[in-house]
């Protein structure tokens, strides 16, 4: 037990949002939030959506609450913006994500083509292109995504450095530096606030990352969370609640801040 939390990353979908349950949010959990905040309690949403349909998912599920830092796509770091904007980007984290991943676009390419062509020619999946380039790809199923990745584990072979963030049928590629985890880090570096004063909560794989103990001295998911991620936060000593998505985060909240 610690009363010493003072920043929260907290994963989206599947964590504060209880897609198949209605309300969506759960009310505790948003007022634990707020009470925290008062108290000086810094939070972050740290998701795999981009920051518009992140900002949409607040605004469609009417969330109470306003999340201090935004940390989407699983790597880039936003905070309120100053004038008039709503997000800006926080310190120079944001260009060095976009200058390495375009490197990597350029030194993996043939990784990236080989994928793109398995994709396309042996799966029913849809491959995403920003821009010019491949970013992501959304399967049909789990058991499809399940196929997809084991192709991608084997041609990443010859460049470690080429990786990838997946939750249910959603994929998006990435440099194998980034993810849920160093934006957070990265966060934390900004804050100054430690390691040991971070309480982090997420549902699936992409949240891996920012439940093993490296980054947050207080992991946490909830009890919909699926099997590798209740696994990684018994591991690193965190909480596994037994209520679902934002009851399940209230929950660990309560364990660890009271
Ligand atoms: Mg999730």
């Amino acid at each position: 037990m610690s009363n010493n939390v003072r920043l929260l990353s907290t994963d989206f979908d599947g964590t504060l949002v209880a897609h198949h349950s209605d309300p969506v949010l759960d009310a505790g959990c948003m007022k634990l939030i707020e009470e925290l905040q008062k108290q000086g309690v810094i939070w972050a949403i740290n998701t795999g959506r981009s920051m518009p349909l992140l900002e949409s998912g607040l605004a469609d599920f009417d969330f109470p609450v306003h999340p201090d830092f935004i940390l989407t796509s699983e790597r880039d770091v936003f905070r309120r913006g100053s004038n008039g904007t709503r997000w800006e980007p926080y310190g120079a984290w944001n260009t060095q994500v976009a200058r390495d991943h375009a490197e990597l676009y350029a030194s993996a390419s043939s990784v990236f083509s080989e994928v793109v062509e398995f994709v396309n020619q042996k799966t029913r999946a849809q491959v995403i292109h920003e821009q010019d380039f491949p970013e992501g790809l959304i399967a049909r199923d789990e058991e499809e995504m399940r196929r997809i990745i084991s192709f991608i584990d084997a041609a990443r072979a010859r460049h470690p450095k080429f990786h990838y963030q997946h939750n249910t049928i959603y994929l998006r590629f990435c440099h194998a530096d980034y993810h849920k985890g160093a934006a957070l880090a990265e966060l934390s570096r900004l804050l100054e606030i430690p390691r040991e004063q971070i309480f982090a909560a997420g549902d699936h794989f992409n949240d891996l990352s920012m439940l093993d103990g490296r980054y947050a001295e207080f992991p946490a998911c909830p009890a919909n969370a699926i099997d590798e991620v209740k696994g990684t936060v018994r591991d690193a000593g965190g909480y596994v609640a037994e209520s679902e998505c934002g009851a399940g985060v209230r929950e660990a909240l309560l364990y660890f801040t009271s």
